[in-house]
């Protein structure tokens, strides 16, 4: 086993979570992915500029040598002339400034008597106006976790960029409609004492951003930078892990090809490198540094009076959670609730229906259907909204609910629609006793011998899915003994 602390190991991360606001941060288009074609494209170019002490950071200048031509895709609910760097932006979002002052209180940072937002150049591309606004909310936290406490250095408030289309070399096209989603970014110290390490406290700094009620849901929703270095290595930032689990083996792999280039007597180079699929980096650019930032001259600053912060809702914790929850789910079912992406939704539809269910669907159900390839991130509130009064209904036994999903997922079709697809709409008694009567007639000998339970077992061969066992052993025992 490497002993990390040997090989002088430094680790901090900084994650990013997209919010589920009513708006974007500064415009009031929807904060979402657009679901129909663009509406136009538009060409540009971008240069890099002076920061605030005059100097042009080296990764925008970079960016800049490379002289590409940009393409934006234009969404109609998800883009105004702000996107498009035609229109300044409105005053803060503060749905979202609230967010990310319930985080920072969670984390026990300290909040600024004044929040002013900042231009930090980015000129990749991924941001029409070349820079992106973001504000500092809260320093000086701190995460407790399992190897002991970890520096919170910041949160902040941003927006997040475009989302990239494709990459043609010298052509790169953007889609627009992400631009401007608010988004959380929490940055720890290198205080993380080894990969698996990262992983948690990566894991619980997406869980107190969930715990807000607001974060949106589905893959690509938090990107985790993760920084590290050896002793006589240099610190690389690695960006975009999207996948908790692939967290330790990029460390690991990128420990490995620093050690490896100290073993060649290389010096290994501060850099950006961009996680892949397969747990490897790639180089992208030089580190940035801290000539990027400049004030935003179109925006107010945000004064924090005591009166505003102390009407701020501090979330509840985990530990109060899982105590309340611990009063209506079986004990190992409450972790999987708290760390699922479904929180939010689970919260609201335990209220009315059985939690167990509840949870059971936004847990297992929904885990297994992604494991096997389908695209969940189309089940959504709407579709649950259905699916679960279909249950108390009696309309479809619980234990249609995954066939139903399964049907819902790969057709992309409503709850409804799913149901009449399934072929599983419940019996009704009537229904059943009509069945069991069938197989009384089949099989007489079963019936003469009062062999209950294979009678069952023939009856579930025809009525699986589409009403519960508990109901069929009922009737079939009241059928048997007339
Ligand atoms: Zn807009």
């Amino acid at each position: 086993m490497t002993d990390y602390e040997k090989i002088g190991f430094r680790c901090g991360l900084e994650i990013h979570n997209r919010l589920n606001t009513k708006t974007k941060l500064f415009c009031n288009c929807k904060p979402r992915f657009s679901e129909v074609k663009p509406i136009e494209i538009i060409k540009r170019k971008l240069r890099a500029v002076a920061g605030e002490m005059g100097q042009v950071d080296v990764a925008a200048l970079y960016e800049y040598l490379r002289d590409r031509n940009f393409f934006y895709q234009c969404f109609s609910e998800e883009n105004c002339l702000k996107e498009t760097d035609e229109e300044p932006p409105n005053p803060v979002n503060k749905e979202a400034l609230e967010v990310a002052l319930q985080v920072a209180l969670l984390l026990k940072a300290e909040i600024p008597d004044e929040i002013h937002i900042m231009r930090k150049t980015v000129i990749d591309g991924s941001n029409t106006c070349g820079f992106q606004r973001t504000a500092v909310v809260g320093l000086n936290g701190i995460l407790e976790t399992s190897l002991g406490k970890v520096r919170i250095t910041n949160i902040c408030l941003e927006e997040e960029s475009s989302g990239i289309v494709k990459d043609e070399g010298n052509e790169i096209t953007y889609r627009l409609d992400r631009l401007g989603i608010p988004l959380i970014e929490i940055g720890t110290a290198p205080d993380i004492k080894n990969p698996e390490h990262a992983k948690e406290v990566a894991e619980k700094l997406g869980m107190i951003i969930r715990s807000t009620g607001k974060s949106q849901r589905g893959i690509g929703v938090t990107r985790q930078d993760i920084n590290v270095s050896i002793s006589k290595g240099a610190r690389v930032e690695i960006k975009g892990v999207q996948e908790l689990d692939l967290i330790p083996q990029i460390i690991e792999n990128e420990i490995k090809r620093q050690q490896e280039l100290i073993e060649k007597e290389e010096k290994p180079k501060e850099e950006t490198r961009v996680a892949k699929e397969d747990g490897t980096t790639e180089f992208t650019r030089p580190l940035p540094g801290g000539e990027r930032m400049y004030p935003e001259t179109d925006l107010e600053t945000i004064v924090v009076t005591k009166d505003f912060l102390s009407k701020i809702k501090v979330p509840e914790t985990w530990e109060e959670k899982a105590k309340r929850f611990s009063k209506i789910l079986p004990k190992e079912m409450i972790e999987q609730v708290l760390r699922s992406e479904y929180l939010d939704l689970f919260e609201k539809f335990s209220k009315e229906f059985d939690p167990v269910l509840v949870a059971n669907t936004f847990t297992s159900i929904i885990k297994d259907l992604r494991r096997r390839g389908f695209e969940t991130e189309i089940l959504t509130e709407e579709q649950f909204d259905e699916l679960f009064p279909s249950v108390n209904k009696k309309l479809i036994s619980k234990e249609a609910i995954p066939n139903i999903l399964e049907i819902a997922c790969r057709d992309k079709i409503s709850i409804k629609e799913a149901i009449e697809k399934s072929g599983l709409r419940a019996l009704d008694e009537e229904q059943l006793r009509k069945i069991i009567k069938k197989i009384f007639e089949k099989y007489p000998d079963l019936v003469k011998e009062k062999r209950v339970s294979a009678l069952i077992g023939e009856v579930m061969k025809i009525a699986r899915g589409k009403i519960d066992g508990k109901t069929v052993s009922k009737i079939l025992n009241e059928e048997i003994s007339k």
